[in-house]
């Protein structure tokens, strides 16, 4: 079996009880087989970035897992048609967004995975509570360049 490392997940949503479905699958995936929770961020709320509607809710959460990527993504897909994600367009408001961030040290460029996320490090909602949960994985000047997104922390669970 493989050797567990540390998978870094982003959630969002914002139809629905958004916030409700966050929370929901944050614990749903704390609970996924071969999979521990490592850390979990404080809950937050943002406007939507390149998408539209309502506020959105997000969290980022650190698995210790010996899924493989591929595997992880299945997993992380089934939830958010349990959350009843529909894909009517290309950054549509969805009930349930659920994004590998990082897998380890790992890079992977596959068609349907591409880890590190590509756009991660341009989005307040990864980096400020990643910044949370793993400091040293975000730097001050990273903060800085989002720092005209809104997006406010609502609690810490
Ligand atoms: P986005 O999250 O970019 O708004 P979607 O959630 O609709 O868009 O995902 C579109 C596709 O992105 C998925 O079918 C998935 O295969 C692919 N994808 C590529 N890299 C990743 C990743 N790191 N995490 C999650 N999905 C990814
Ligand atoms: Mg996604």
């Amino acid at each position: 079996m493989r050797e567990p490392l540390i998978a870094t997940i982003g959630l969002g949503a914002n139809l629905g009880d958004a916030r409700q479905a966050v929370q929901d699958a944050m614990q749903a995936i704390a609970t996924f087989e071969h999979c521990q929770l490592h850390a979990a961020s404080p809950l937050y709320r943002s406007a939507p970035v390149d998408s539209s509607g309502p506020d959105y809710f997000n969290a980022v959460m650190q698995i210790s897992t010996r899924l493989s990527a591929p595997d992880l993504l299945d997993r992380l897909h089934q939830l958010e048609r349990g959350a009843g994600r529909e894909r009517p367009y290309r950054n549509a408001p969805r009930t349930l967004d659920l994004d590998i961030l990082l897998y380890g040290a790992a890079r992977i460029d596959s068609p349907r995975l591409s880890v590190p996320h590509p756009r991660m490090r341009q989005r307040a909602f990864v980096l400020r509570p990643l910044a949370d949960i793993a400091p040293a994985l975000v730097s001050a000047q990273e903060l800085q360049a989002v720092a005209d997104q809104a997006i406010e922390k609502v609690c810490i669970w």
